[in-house]
């Protein structure tokens, strides 16, 4: 056995993840240039599957802005008080030492697709045979008119990508009076990780039980009722949270009043609040715009779900957050990692020509904390359907936990352990 293939087969057990692979690890052969902008959950593992998967046969150039990973996936246990951005935080490091990727730390600014080239704020250019966006996504600020500026923006905060922005909601909590509330805005699906602002309301209850126990979270759900593990979450509301957590549905929110922290909603009465927490509408992020591939509602790309390449511009592949989804398959960091690894067989069976796996399979797994410790999860299964052409959750394979536990609280850490590793070691 190579070490290579011993390598990806480590890997793939690590994460626990049944990506669709070609018959073989990996494919001597594969050459061609290959850049993916975006070094988030898609992106870091196409890259560095691409390299490990073409033998280190094709050229893997990654295009990320920011120096280090930081997670989106336990974000909400720094807004709790119990990690710190650091413990969320991974160097992008071995990508280039183990793996060979070349790591650009730019941002894409357009993608010719006729000449294939990518442009960068900096001034350079990327020539691809192949492109692998995974940009992630981008807020709808237009949908809050009065939000759609960068003072407001530092008022209001989203907290939806990890990094600055969860230090400053974290700051605003601490500082809150003890018998404030806490309002979290909730747009209507799909959005960026379903069962996150339940977890997170569930957060920032547990940080209140120990410190503000007069507080109040108040949860204010554009969606007619919770989108993922509802029965799970509204016992924790109705048990843990007792008198802490209340549950609104249908408040899709039209404007905020960022003076005096005031939530608007379509029907219903306005809402003030002592922090206001607005997760806004989403589409893909702005560079999939460029390059022609948003293709659903003005927001989102479709992509063949064989390979993940964009079903209107060829050579461009699209993972993560930024595609249209299928049916019952979630905006999560466990399903990028997993488009990442389909997309990355088919490239390199492509570039090698050869046909890409014709059935690929997909995993997902969402852990959420509901206290520090204590965790539930959902999980599916997701399996190409030839005739239908789109992944479909495979009956009976999926499911979610009986109740919290101490021991999902351990399974999620490790988790989240396993899929750094495996997307950036
Ligand atoms: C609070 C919270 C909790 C979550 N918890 C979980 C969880 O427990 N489990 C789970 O599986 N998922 C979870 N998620 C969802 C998960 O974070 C996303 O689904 C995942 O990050 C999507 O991966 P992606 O590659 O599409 O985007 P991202 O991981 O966001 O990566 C996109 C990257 O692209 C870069 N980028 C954007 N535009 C450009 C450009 N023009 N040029 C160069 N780079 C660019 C960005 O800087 C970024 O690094 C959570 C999300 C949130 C907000």
């Amino acid at each position: 056995m190579t070490t290579k293939r011993r390598e990806f087969l480590q890997a793939v057990g690590a994460a626990g993840a049944a990506a669709a692979l070609p018959g073989c690890a990996t494919m001597g052969g594969s050459s061609g240039k290959v850049v993916v902008v975006g070094g988030g959950y898609g992106g870091a593992t196409a890259a560095k599957y691409i390299r490990m998967w073409s033998d280190g046969g094709i050229d893997v150039t990654l295009v990320e802005p920011n120096p280090e990973f930081i997670s989106c996936p336990l974000s909400n246990l720094v807004l709790g008080g119990s990690k710190t951005l650091a413990g969320i935080t991974v160097s992008y490091d071995n990508l280039a030492r183990r793996h060979g990727v070349k790591i650009v730390k730019d941002m894409a600014t357009s993608i010719d697709t006729d000449k294939r080239m990518v442009k960068l704020a900096g001034g350079g250019e990327l020539p691809y045979d192949r492109l692998v966006l995974s940009p992630g996504i981008d807020f709808m600020f237009d949908k809050v008119p009065s939000l759609n500026n960068a003072d407001a923006q530092a008022k209001v905060l989203h907290a939806w990508k990890a990094g600055p922005q969860t230090v400053a909601l974290r700051n605003q909590l601490a500082a809150m009076r003890d018998g404030g509330v806490y309002v979290l805005s909730i747009p209507v699906a799909p959005y960026r990780c379903p069962p996150g602002p339940y977890e997170r309301a569930c957060q920032v209850a547990w940080y209140f039980k120990q410190a503000k126990p007069r507080s109040k979270v108040l949860i204010l759900d554009g969606n007619g009722d919770v989108t993922s593990k509802g029965p799970l979450f509204k016992k924790a509301w109705a048990e843990e949270y007792k008198g802490i957590v209340e549950y609104r549905a249908n408040h899709v929110l039209t404007d905020v009043d960022v003076a005096t922290l005031t939530a608007k909603f379509e029907v219903q009465d306005s809402v003030k609040a002592d922090v206001l927490n607005v997760v806004p509408p989403q589409r893909a992020s702005a560079i999939a715009r460029s390059a022609g591939v948003v293709t659903t509602n003005d927001r989102w790309c479709d992509v063949d779900f064989l390979t993940f390449e964009s079903v209107k511009v060829k050579n461009v592949h699209v993972l993560g957050d930024s595609i249209q989804i299928a049916p019952g398959m979630p905006k999560s960091g466990h399903m990028a990692n997993q488009h990442a690894k389909v997309c990355a067989a088919a490239v390199v069976a492509l570039l090698a020509g050869q046909a890409p796996n014709p059935t690929p399979v997909l995993t997902n797994t969402c852990y959420s904390f509901i206290t520090d410790k204590d965790v539930v999860h959902v999980c599916s299964v997701h399996q190409y359907d030839r005739e239908k052409k789109t992944l479909v959750a495979v009956p009976g394979a999926g499911g979610v936990s009986p109740a919290m536990s101490e021991i999902e609280g351990l399974y999620a850490f490790a988790w989240a352990t396993s899929i750094w590793a495996d997307t950036l070691a």
